[in-house]
């Protein structure tokens, strides 16, 4: 039998909430694909902050170390939102990233057809939409230095560099690839080569990484076109793999097309040990009651056997609960419309945990 250990971070808000529907979900899978799963439970973020006094205390990190995968909930609220930037919940985030070695941001970005009143985009443009955004997560201008607030003759002057090694371009490359190759086998890069260098180089690894994989299909696109494309015609995209910035602008605009906030997941990975966690925040304003859609938690946790524990089988399973619970016409609030019906945070865990016994 296989196992696994997850470290299960619920952090603040909603999260408790949330992350609660998931190990619902996992224990669900645990039965159906007899699969031994631990869990390590941790404080982060503003939880953490009130126990210990730091958002990323070392009792967490040592959680971390010793589990397979970490799922996150999400951190922050207004309790914490005046603390001295160093040890707000926030900063757990960035501790984590740089524990894990996470360079690779995956978003993907799907649109459930039944869900397709969410979008603010006509149906026909963003029916079928399925994008992976992979994105760079550790190096880039957010990264590079020189880098702040300098003094220049009689004015000041703000800084930030734009650098990447080939090997940082290399190994985020690789893994687009490699999920292109588990997708439709497309791979769009996108730089701004035509103004800057940094990214002329990114250019010329992406098509040196690319001679080993000769069965996907590469396109290179600029930015602004990219963000162009996006809206106009969503579908002509299946892995788009792009620097940090850039990432962060255009995996939002990606994860907009679907329209609806709480359905959508992410994974961080690179290093030993992947982080899976929802896209979304700690919505202290429907925090506590039992309002919150738990699905891109759930689908968070799908996201950890493909990535993390190598059974892409238990994510389609969870993908398909997750439609046939739709299907049926069950909706959490933010996903409501008239003739559905509508379920808490809970009821909405125990359909699709349920879903995938019966299976
Ligand atoms: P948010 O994502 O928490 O909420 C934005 C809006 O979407 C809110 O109206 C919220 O109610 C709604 N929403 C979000 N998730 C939902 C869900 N699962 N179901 C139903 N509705 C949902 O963003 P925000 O309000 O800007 O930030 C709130 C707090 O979260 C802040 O402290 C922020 O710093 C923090 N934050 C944390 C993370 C993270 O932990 N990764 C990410 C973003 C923001």
């Amino acid at each position: 039998m296989k196992e696994f250990t997850i470290a299960v971070l619920p952090g603040d808000g909603i999260g408790p909430e949330i992350v609660k529907q998931a190990v619902k979900v996992l224990d669900a899978v645990s039965e159906k694909f007899n699969v031994k799963l631990n869990y390590k439970y941790g404080l982060i973020g503003g939880a953490a902050i009130d126990e210990t006094g730091v958002p990323f205390p070392d009792e967490t990190k040592e959680i971390i170390l010793s589990s397979d995968a970490v799922l996150l909930g999400a951190v922050g609220g207004p309790k914490w939102d005046n603390l001295p930037f160093e040890i707000r919940p926030e900063r757990a985030l960035l501790g984590m990233r740089k524990l894990l070695n996470a360079f690779a941001n995956l978003r993907p970005a799907k649109l459930y057809d039944e869900l397709i009143d969410a979008s603010t985009l006509k149906p026909e443009v963003v029916k079928g939409v399925d994008i992976m955004v992979v994105r760079e997560l550790t190096s880039g201008i957010y990264f590079g230095i020189p880098k702040g607030i300098f003094v220049d003759g009689d004015e000041r002057v703000g800084i930030n560099t734009l650098r990447y090694y080939e090997h940082e371009v290399e190994r985020i490359a690789r893994v687009a690839f490699e999920v292109a190759r588990k997708r439709k086998k497309k791979v769009t890069s996108v730089d701004k080569a035509n103004v800057l260098e940094a990214t002329v180089l990114w250019r010329e690894v992406v098509e040196k990484v690319h001679k080993e994989y000769e069965d996907v299909e590469l396109n290179h696109m600029y930015v602004d076109n990219a963000a162009m494309q996006i809206i106009r015609w969503p579908k002509q995209f299946d892995v788009i793999v792009t620097t940090n910035m850039f990432g962060d602008i255009l995996s939002d605009a990606c994860a907009m097309l679907t329209g609806s906030l709480g359905m959508l997941p992410s994974a961080s990975i690179g290093g030993k040990i992947g982080l899976y966690e929802p896209i979304h925040g700690s919505a202290p304003d429907i925090a506590g009651q039992n309002i919150a859609n738990p699905i891109a938690t759930i689908n968070s946790a799908a996201m950890m056997f493909t990535y993390s524990f190598n059974m892409p089988e238990v994510e389609e399973a969870i993908d398909r609960a997750v439609r046939n619970v739709l299907a049926k016409g069950y909706r959490t609030k933010d996903i409501y419309s008239e003739g559905c019906k509508l379920v808490s945070t809970e009821e909405m865990g125990d359909l699709i945990a349920e879903e995938i016994k019966s299976m």
